[in-house]
């Protein structure tokens, strides 16, 4: 299961950094998604999906892989003092899913 950060968030943007896969995003920035590619996309008009969040950080499920194969825990859960950071169990993601992600992730040109 990908991971999403909670309404405790306090915006110190670490997450943010340590993200392998710049899954993370800032309050208020805005994404969108071609041919299976996202994009950093400023219109305030856009209709974002559930997960986007206007005051506090905000992961893209797509792009989390829960840190499979890089770390043994999700990085942006054991950096985060406030416990923000926590697995979404309405979404739940095979071992090999993430796996697969990561691997799809890391063909992309520039990486992240
Ligand atoms: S989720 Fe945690 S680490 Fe990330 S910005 Fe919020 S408080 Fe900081
Ligand atoms: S679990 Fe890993 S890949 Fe997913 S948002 Fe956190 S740091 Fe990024």
């Amino acid at each position: 299961m990908p991971m999403m950060i909670l309404d405790n968030c306090t915006n110190c943007g670490i997450c943010e950094i340590l993200c392998p896969y710049s899954a993370i995003y800032a309050g208020g920035v805005n994404w969108r998604k071609i041919h299976n590619r996202y994009f950093m996309y400023c219109d305030e008009s856009l209709v974002h999906d559930d997960f986007w969040s206007r005051v506090h950080y905000y992961i893209v499920p797509d792009k989390c892989t829960e840190c499979i194969g890089k770390y043994p825990e999700p990085i942006c859960k054991t950096a985060c003092t406030k416990d923000g950071c926590v697995q979404d169990a309405d979404h739940l993601e095979t071992e090999e899913h993430l796996y697969a992600k990561k691997q799809y992730l890391e063909t992309m040109p520039g990486y992240i």
